[in-house]
């Protein structure tokens, strides 16, 4: 038996170890791949809501337009799924905003560049790459800066002051502070990103891009807690 076990064990052994090996390398870059930051993502998400909503005279939903900047991140949560994958197609927006834009014309607007910009500029600048244009393809479009460098931290923090002076001229950020029943929305934000990323141990972000963490976590939580009185009284 002894013979019949070291014969079955230890060839195998070095192949084992090599899978074994293999398997750490793949989920290890897996969890590179999946990390994600939503700072720049919410940021563009209002910046070009806003300037379109602006330009094409109509109204826009705050909540909704940064909930759908960060919407195709939603592959994280399902198995099967490939992060930067279908849900970051160009192709599978288009599709899925066709029918608004048939009902709501112009005013779908702010909401599809909302959406878009995740993939197409966020993205396509950082983390490795993004499947754009699946399914006519599953090949991996970016210009390849790394997520924790410090390029994409700078770019981070432009898009991120960008968007607070913006909302501030607008006077948007008063919106935060209204008891809005939409504002519950920004609980999809702060509980699925940026609450278990400034938990994460160790850290899921480089230490620059915590103090905009903590900025929309705040804004984004007193937005919540002036929101529930108002959802519970309206039902
Ligand atoms: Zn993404």
């Amino acid at each position: 038996m002894g013979s019949a076990g070291e014969h079955l064990t230890f060839p195998m052994m070095p192949e084992a170890s090599k899978l074994n090996s293999q398997m750490k390398h793949r989920s290890c870059l897996k969890r590179r791949k999946r990390t994600r930051f939503a700072v720049g993502h919410l940021a563009l998400g209002y910046i070009l809501g806003a300037g379109s909503a602006k330009l094409s005279k109509t109204s826009f939903n705050i909540p909704a337009v940064l909930v759908l900047s960060i919407v195709p991140d939603v592959d994280i949560l399902i198995p099967f799924l490939e992060h930067r994958g279908p849900t970051h197609s160009v192709i599978v927006m288009l599709i899925v905003f066709m029918p608004f834009f048939v009902v709501y014309h112009k005013k779908a607007v702010p909401y599809f560049l909302a959406l878009i910009q995740h993939a197409l500029i966020g993205d396509f600048i950082t983390g490795g790459g993004v499947q754009l244009l699946w399914p006519l393809t599953t090949q991996s479009y970016g210009t390849g800066i790394a997520i924790r460098s410090q390029t994409n931290v700078g770019i981070e923090w432009i898009a991120f002051l960008a968007a607070v002076i913006m909302m501030i001229k607008t006077r948007d950020i008063t919106k935060f502070f209204q008891t809005h029943k939409s504002n519950l929305l920004l609980s999809i934000p702060t509980f699925t990103t940026l609450l278990p990323t400034l938990a994460s141990f160790p850290l899921g972000v480089p230490l620059w891009l915590v103090p905009p963490h903590i900025f929309y976590t705040i804004i984004f939580s007193i937005a919540i807690i002036l929101a529930v009185p108002r959802a519970f009284k309206a039902s």
